[in-house]
């Protein structure tokens, strides 16, 4: 069974629309320059959704093979949600992918392991692919039980799913204390859960979704670390914060494999 390793740039609350167009022409530019091979590495952006329709124009007109998605969507479908951003409206911009369930709205905004699961499978049913992201605090960490913990975040958000949806899912494992310190996991600490994560849907799910699930890494990956990271067995490519808002550095992690 292969996966396809998947490069993807969390842009989070950064850039207006015209940066935008600049970084997606400057990550286009570098992957041609390098001959990319978008079957060796799947590249997607999630900029904010005031950016979206800019990068749908660009990618459109110039055929790129970068693909796009949101960094949030609604459970709902429309109606009086302040604020809130539907599938549809995402769908008509030609988004491919959704992540849910980020540390940062996990904390920011409440969001809990059901509603994330919601909306994983809202991103689904709509015809997206969802990033079910998961991930332990600092004290989870130092208690020794960041494995039982993100295990449980997942398996609560996945509770009821057939094993053919789980397969059409990506899990992001992403220490909290990771993210945007600068501290980057060992490869050994995000192969230690990201292994254990395919383990359990290997027994919640069976062989085929758990070899097929694509597990990323997040929390300061970078050009300097992603070769060894990528090189663990259960890693299949990283969530990138920081990294992916420069053309050079993020395009540098999608060429990992040269
Ligand atoms: C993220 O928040 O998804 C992330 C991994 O950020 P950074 O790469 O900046 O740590």
């Amino acid at each position: 069974m292969t996966r396809t390793p998947l490069m993807a740039g969390n842009w989070k609350m950064n850039l207006d629309h015209l940066e935008a167009n600049h970084l997606v022409q400057g990550i286009a530019m570098e992957l041609k320059d390098h001959h990319h091979d978008y079957d060796r590495c799947e590249v997607v952006v999630f900029p904010p959704f005031t950016d979206i329709r800019t990068v749908q124009t660009i990618v459109d007109a110039d055929e790129l093979g970068i693909k796009y998605g949101a960094q949030d969507v609604s459970i709902h479908d429309n109606g009086a949600y302040t604020g809130e951003i539907s599938t549809a409206m995402l769908d008509k911009l030609g988004c491919s992918y959704v992540i849910m369930g980020h540390s940062e709205r996990r904390e920011y905004h409440g969001e809990s392991d059901e509603l994330v699961g919601a909306k994983a499978r809202k991103a689904l049913d709509a015809g997206f692919t969802p990033v079910l992201c998961c991930g332990e605090a600092l004290e989870v960490r130092k208690a020794g039980t960041h494995v039982e913990f993100v295990l449980g975040q997942i398996r609560a958000a996945l509770a009821g799913w057939s094993a053919e949806d789980v397969a059409a899912i990506v899990v992001a494992y992403e220490p909290i204390w990771a993210i945007g310190t600068g501290e980057t996991a060992t490869s050994q600490d995000a192969q230690e859960v990201c292994g254990a994560i395919r383990q359990a849907l290997r027994e919640d799910f069976g062989d085929a979704t758990a070899d097929a699930t694509r597990i990323l890494y997040g929390g300061s990956a970078n050009p300097g670390n992603i070769k060894e990271l990528m090189a663990q067995a259960d890693i299949d490519g990283a969530l990138i914060g920081g990294a992916s808002l420069k053309a050079e550095s993020f395009a540098e992690m999608a060429r990992f494999y040269a």
